[in-house]
């Protein structure tokens, strides 16, 4: 894509969306930002669950807005220097607590988040924000896109970026632009996430800020995340298979009592909201042959998954980014498509390793008996020697490959 002077239809006003249009308009882009959601609420999609964003996120982000960090983040949130103030319980014992370079963090309510990137648009002349408007077609002209239609009308540019989300029926649209030979990879997951805003000053006696309490491995997933959003404000997602049972029974049957402990000497200010995971997903776009120029499909829209390592902001902020280089060369929107494919193909095999695991078929299970092993090897170290400890924050925070372990000798 060639940016100068160009205009760009952002489909989608979700995290994806939102950036997509900044990387768009800080390029001098004319933009129209699109969301059947009335933004002025507060609703965003998922965002009554607790989100982190990985330190890999952050780094694209105070990159790509270089002011972010200090007009924004740091005054609006929470910043953890996330191996001193986060106490992490893992399957085994806890993790060791310490000063490092690996530096801070910041927790939040999801909602601010998009808020601040809402408030930054708006300082952009150039980008006009459609709130409360559905797209409802997609046009393409021979080769290349041509727009989109709404209820009010056609809206042209030769340029439209798809951040529809997971529940945006990203095959209707591929449908409708008569594109075929797209493979799709689907995982299903038995994961269900509940959260809840909690009121405490439990940690204001303690040495740190936060408290995880994550299995995964050969233990299956479970756990309780508990983050600061602001004093003495928490938000608490519980993952689990079952999460039939009320909170509190729930976080008796983990595998630390402090979760209870912490709940029983608080007050649960809002009513728990049940998330129940279908699964991960993700297409792939290298055999389909006539992708049309200026078709663009990010954020969950082309790729979601499991959220049980927190990745989907951070695989949003790294198209984006790849986005932001691709505005200034000639390559075409297929070729940046395919590319985005081949970004993700780490994070996608992390963050659905424990569905494919959980889901292998009997001929599988020796390979996954292995990976079983080897990370029980990892967590068990972890817990008692800080370099471990710290690969495996930085890999978990997308710094790191998980190959990177073999070098550290752990196995
Ligand atoms: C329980 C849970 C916990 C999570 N925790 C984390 C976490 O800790 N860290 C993390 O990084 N990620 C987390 N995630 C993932 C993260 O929430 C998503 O990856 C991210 O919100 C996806 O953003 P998006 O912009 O791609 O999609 P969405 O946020 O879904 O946005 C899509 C937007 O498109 C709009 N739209 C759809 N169709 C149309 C249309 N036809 N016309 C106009 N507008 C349309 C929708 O209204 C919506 O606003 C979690 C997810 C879940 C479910």
């Amino acid at each position: 894509m060639k940016n100068s002077q160009k205009s760009a239809i952002v489909v989608g006003a979700g995290f994806a969306g939102l950036v997509s249009a900044l990387v768009c308009g800080r390029k001098g882009m004319k933009v129209t930002l699109i969301d059947k959601r009335d933004l002025d609420q507060t609703h965003v999609s998922q965002g009554k669950h607790a989100h982190m964003l990985t330190k890999k996120g952050l780094n694209i982000l105070c990159e790509l807005f270089p002011e972010i960090e200090e007009e924004y983040l740091s005054v609006r949130f929470t910043k953890l220097h996330f191996t001193h103030d986060v106490k992490w319980v893992g399957p085994y014992q806890a993790y060791p607590r310490f000063h490092s370079d690996f530096g801070n963090i910041y927790t939040f309510y999801r909602p601010d988040l998009d808020r601040i990137l809402v408030e930054m648009l708006a300082k952009l002349t150039n980008v006009e924000i459609l709130s409360g408007v559905e797209v409802l077609g997609f046009h393409r002209k021979g080769t290349a896109m041509s727009g989109v239609a709404t209820a009010g009308g056609d809206i042209f540019s030769d340029n439209v970026i798809v951040t529809t989300g997971r529940f945006g029926n990203s095959e209707k649209t591929l449908e409708a632009l008569n594109i075929k030979k797209y493979e799709k990879e689907s995982i299903p997951s038995i994961l269900k996430y509940r959260s809840f805003e909690l009121e405490s000053s439990y940690f204001e006696e303690k040495d740190y800020q936060a408290i995880m309490a994550t299995t995964f491995g050969e233990i299956n997933p479970n756990g309780t995340v508990m983050i600061p959003i602001t004093k003495n404000r928490f938000m608490v997602t519980q993952v689990g298979k079952d999460l039939s049972t009320e909170v509190m029974a729930f976080s008796d049957c983990l595998h630390t009592p402090e979760i209870s402990e912490v709940l029983r000497k608080s007050k649960i200010v809002t009513p728990p909201i049940t998330y129940k995971l279908e699964g991960s997903r993700r297409y792939s776009f290298k055999k389909v042959q006539n992708w049309p120029e200026g078709l663009l499909m990010l954020g969950d829209a082309a790729v979601f998954m499991n959220p049980i390592f927190a990745q989907g902001l951070t695989l949003a902020l790294i198209q984006c980014e790849a986005l932001n280089h691709f505005l200034d060369t000639e390559s075409s929107s297929f070729d940046f498509q395919v590319s985005v494919d081949e970004l993700i193909q780490e994070p996608w095999f992390l963050g659905t390793l424990e569905d494919r695991r959980l889901n292998a078929k009997s001929w599988q299970r020796p390979f996954y008996t292995v990976a079983e092993k080897c990370v029980a090897q990892v967590l068990k170290k972890a817990t008692q020697d800080k370099a471990t400890y710290l690969k495996l924050v930085e890999t978990l925070n997308m710094l790191s490959s998980p190959v990177s372990f073999f070098n550290l000798r752990v196995f």
